[in-house]
């Protein structure tokens, strides 16, 4: 049976389980791809922990940039999910090294060939930013947040520093 390689772009269910063995096997190493094109280290700043609504603290960074502005991943991996919250608006859910989850909250839209199961190198473009979510009357930004299994939500702002 002749086994047909997947589309460029797209992981393909049988190269998946060997993939995830690859990232698992990696360490998340900075400094990480700026998740927003154009932005440069020195522009953004670490708002991770600052109060939010509810008694909530901030689980991850704000990036701010005009709307439309690409996001791109930070790192490689395979997108988990492409989809929407209420505090989120749409986001996207991306696995890295270590089996890190790396999440990209209130995006006006996501990157026309994105799905979930696909491969993403580090820099490629996955969506635009927006305000959706409870972002709404805010300015655009990307919230940015890393995710470990065991030590949960992490600050993202030490792997973005060019020193990390
Ligand atoms: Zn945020």
């Amino acid at each position: 049976m002749a086994c047909q390689p997947p589309p460029s772009g797209e992981a393909g269910s049988w190269k998946t389980p060997y993939l995830y063995w690859q990232l698992q096997k990696a360490e998340l190493v900075g400094p990480l791809t700026m998740p927003v094109q154009g932005i440069q280290p020195g522009q953004i700043q670490d708002t991770w922990g600052a109060a939010r609504s509810e008694g909530r603290k901030h689980q991850g960074i704000d990036i701010f940039a005009r709307r439309g502005t690409a996001v791109l991943s930070t790192t490689q991996g395979i997108v988990r999910r492409v989809g929407t919250n209420s505090l989120g608006g749409k986001v996207i859910w991306i696995t890295g090294p270590n089996l890190s989850q790396h999440y990209y909250a209130h995006l006006e839209d996501y990157a026309a060939h994105i799905q979930e199961g696909d491969w993403v190198e580090a820099g490629e473009v996955i969506a635009y930013v927006g305000n959706t979510g409870n972002a709404k009357n805010t300015p655009p930004h990307l919230h940015y947040g890393i995710y470990f299994s065991k030590q949960g939500a992490t600050n993202p702002y030490p792997y973005l520093l060019p020193s990390s």
